[in-house]
């Protein structure tokens, strides 16, 4: 066959290609979809057997993304809670339990009149902001990261400083002394 030939019958071929692919747009994308499946699952695949191989360097990486990607993270959580609301109650009823188990196991006993005390130091304001009115004891050191129920890691604070600082740390300003 001679080339002027070949290069007829390709242009034709394709030419007839073509005019399938605008008959039959279905066909078409249910064809890329399939493909797209296809090369996808392999994907997937060799992707997880990487992350079994390179578990540290991977776990290290989701980290990362997770913290460069705060939006993303928050609506994956968001769907995750969503979708499972069985596993979020028996998130909740654990986590409750552990920390009155914590709160427990974990207490130097004080007297109200103490507590109150502590209040007035603050004058009734919360200790992080001293805007807000105590509304809330917080435990300084919270009781999931091993704070004891005490007077001493305990001090007045406002609701919205409360939710605000959920697990973290803050430093609370010192009271004012008592005459
Ligand atoms: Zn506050």
């Amino acid at each position: 066959m001679s080339i002027a030939n070949l290069y007829l019958l390709r242009k034709r071929r394709n030419l007839n290609q073509k005019n399938y692919r605008e008959r039959h747009p279905e066909k078409v994308a249910a064809y890329l979809r399939k493909r797209y499946l296809k090369t996808r699952t392999l994907q997937i695949a060799k992707s997880i057997e990487w992350q079994k191989e390179n578990a540290e360097r991977h776990k290290n990486n989701c980290i990362a993304y997770r913290k460069n990607n705060p939006e993303k993270r928050l609506k994956w959580q968001k769907e995750w809670v969503k979708n499972n609301p069985e596993k979020v109650k028996e998130i909740k009823r654990v986590a409750k339990y552990k920390r009155r188990a914590g709160l427990k196991a974990n207490a130097i006993p004080f007297s109200a009149s103490q507590w109150a005390e502590k209040v007035k130091s603050y004058s009734g304001m919360c200790a992080y902001c001293d805007t807000g009115k105590y509304e809330h004891q917080d435990h300084v050191v919270p009781v999931s990261r091993g704070g004891p129920h005490s007077l001493n890691n305990l001090v007045p604070a406002c609701k919205s400083c409360n939710y605000k600082k959920g697990v973290q740390i803050w430093t609370p300003r010192p009271p004012i002394s008592i005459a």
